[in-house]
């Protein structure tokens, strides 16, 4: 199994955790860090629909928690046509995205499509000191 494949296979793992009462949407999200290292997350609503956290921001805060600051690769696993991240979640990956992150966006059935961090989200929002 490749790299991409394990990254692939641990956010549909993790989707089936999503707690999505209310949409029925579940989502899960992979990140693999420089070293190899990979993190989860899914998303998680409440009834307070702005509570909700996205798949992707689940994994970030899993990463950061771990003392990891860096995402070179990501895949997004949702049961939707093109299931990419969120605008939020696009600056979420920006912060801690690698200049070359490739963002995965994957069905149950695999990747459909690759997107580079420019794609997602061109002209970001960034300041000098954000990593450190
Ligand atoms: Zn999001």
């Amino acid at each position: 199994m490749s790299d991409l494949d394990a990254l692939f296979e641990a956010a549909r793992t993790v989707r089936k955790r999503a707690y999505a009462p209310y949409s029925n949407f579940l989502v899960g999200a992979a990140l693999r860090a420089p070293d190899g290292t990979v993190f989860t997350g899914c998303n998680v609503e409440n009834a307070s629909y702005p509570v909700s956290v996205c798949a992707e921001g689940g994994a970030v805060s899993a990463m950061i928690a771990a003392g990891y600051r860096e995402i070179a690769e990501a895949v997004v696993v949702g049961d939707a046509a093109l299931c990419t991240p969120c605008g939020v979640c696009r600056q979420r990956l920006k912060e801690f995205g690698t200049d070359d992150l490739i963002v995965h966006v994957a069905d149950l059935n695999g990747i459909k499509r690759s997107f580079s961090m420019d794609e997602l989200l061109p002209a970001a929002f960034e300041l000098e000191h954000k990593k450190d």
